[in-house]
């Protein structure tokens, strides 16, 4: 499903995009450290060119005192971001903050040196405007308040507060013009362009992990928790159980009702078996009619109480389907992590034997290792 956006190239989809931001934030923190860092440094550093522009005096202490306010609230956001909180509307209000002391400063410097120079450098000004929306997202707010209402503040001085010719004006205010649009558009195709790639990649994460049919882990997702589960119960040597679940003779459903209420049996077993289970449980399918379930913290005697559990959630009331009521019945083996479980496919294995077992004292039922 293509993804929809709104104005500012978010997704229309708050809880999407409050995913999208959680995912996006060590690389947004990182890049903000960077450009706080640098621009400060940078910004206090041309304070040497406002040392051969204006000459020792007040007008040069005066904004050497603004870029040195503008650098510690750059050092200050860096800080905050250091510290690693993760407040956005905190961070977003601190990049506010240190555009309006940079977009303050330089219109300082704009009012000391207009007289003197005659012409304005407004090059880098410009440049400063498109740093904003290049390097502060993650939302649009901030570089918008920095770039577009400093422009308009920037202009605004140039106009009432200082002796500048129109002719040097008009390009200031293209050059600005310029810096806003190319920003704003750059800023919101760039914000676009990483949530189509986040959900692809979201998508694509979906297709894998998950079993389509039946809507619960795939073999490859659920083993890979199996293992998880396995070295997490070695290492803090606490119980562990599996399940093996096979539907009884699957293939009869599908030689009389068909594949579809084959399908829709499968997934029903799915869905009431997902339900019968605790959150910290994974469960998945195997494969065709099986599925795993592993159980953390759990002994023999407590994973044969999930299994029942299982067992009569799935016999005990009919499925409906295209083709009416159907019951279904289940076989389960269980097994308990030993200390002897070299790896974990020992213990599928173990559980695996006791399925056969079930299956081969007539179905219906669940077999464990001690019995
Ligand atoms: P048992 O009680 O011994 O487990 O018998 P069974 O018929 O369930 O087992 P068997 O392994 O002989 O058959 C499993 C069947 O499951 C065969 C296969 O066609 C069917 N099957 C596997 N995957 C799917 C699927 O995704 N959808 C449908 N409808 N059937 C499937
Ligand atoms: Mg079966
Ligand atoms: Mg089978």
């Amino acid at each position: 499903m293509m993804a929809q956006f709104n104005w500012m190239g978010e997704f229309q989809d708050p809880e999407k995009e409050i995913t999208f931001r959680e995912d996006q934030w060590p690389r947004v923190k990182h890049k903000m450290q960077f450009v706080y860092v640098t621009t400060a440094v940078v910004y206090l550093l041309a304070g040497f060119a406002d040392f051969l522009e204006l000459g020792p005096g007040p007008k040069f202490n005066l904004l050497l005192a603004c870029r040195a306010l503008a650098a510690m609230a750059g050092l200050t956001s860096f800080y905050q971001l250091y510290l690693n909180k993760k407040d956005v509307l905190r961070h977003t209000a601190t990049v506010c903050v240190y555009m309006s002391a940079v977009m303050g400063t330089e219109i300082i410097e704009l009012i000391l040196k207009a007289p003197i120079t005659g012409t304005m450098t407004i090059s880098a000004t410009s440049f400063v405007v498109l740093i904003c929306y290049l390097f502060f997202p993650p939302r649009l707010m901030a570089p918008l308040i920095g770039g577009l209402g400093g422009s308009v503040l920037y202009i605004g001085s140039m106009i009432f507060l200082t002796p500048l010719p129109f002719t040097s004006m008009s390009t200031t205010i293209l050059s600005f013009g310029l810096a806003n649009c190319c920003g704003i558009y750059f800023f919101i195709h760039m914000e676009k362009t990483k949530r189509r790639e986040f959900s692809a990649l979201a998508e694509l994460r979906s297709l894998v992990e998950i079993d389509e049919l039946t809507q619960v882990y795939s073999r490859r997702k659920v083993l890979e928790m199996g293992h998880f589960f396995f070295k997490s119960a070695r290492r803090f040597h606490t119980p562990g159980s599996v399940l093996m679940l096979d539907i009884d003779h699957f293939k009869r459903f599908n030689d009389t009702f068909g594949h579809h209420t084959g399908d829709q049996i499968l997934a029903g077993v799915a869905t009431r078996c997902k339900h019968a289970l605790r959150e910290v449980d994974s469960f998945g399918r195997l494969g065709g009619e099986e599925f795993i379930v592993f159980l953390p913290q759990c002994t023999l005697p407590q994973a044969l109480i999930a299994a029942e559990r299982i067992r009569t959630t799935v016999c005990n009331t009919p499925f409906h389907t295209d083709n009416g009521e159907v019951l279904v019945t289940i076989s389960i083996g269980a097994a308990e992590l030993q200390p002897d479980h070299a790896d974990l496919s020992c213990l599928i294995r173990d559980a695996d034997m006791q399925l056969y077992r079930a299956k081969a004292k007539g179905r219906n039922r669940i077999y464990h290792a001690a019995a």
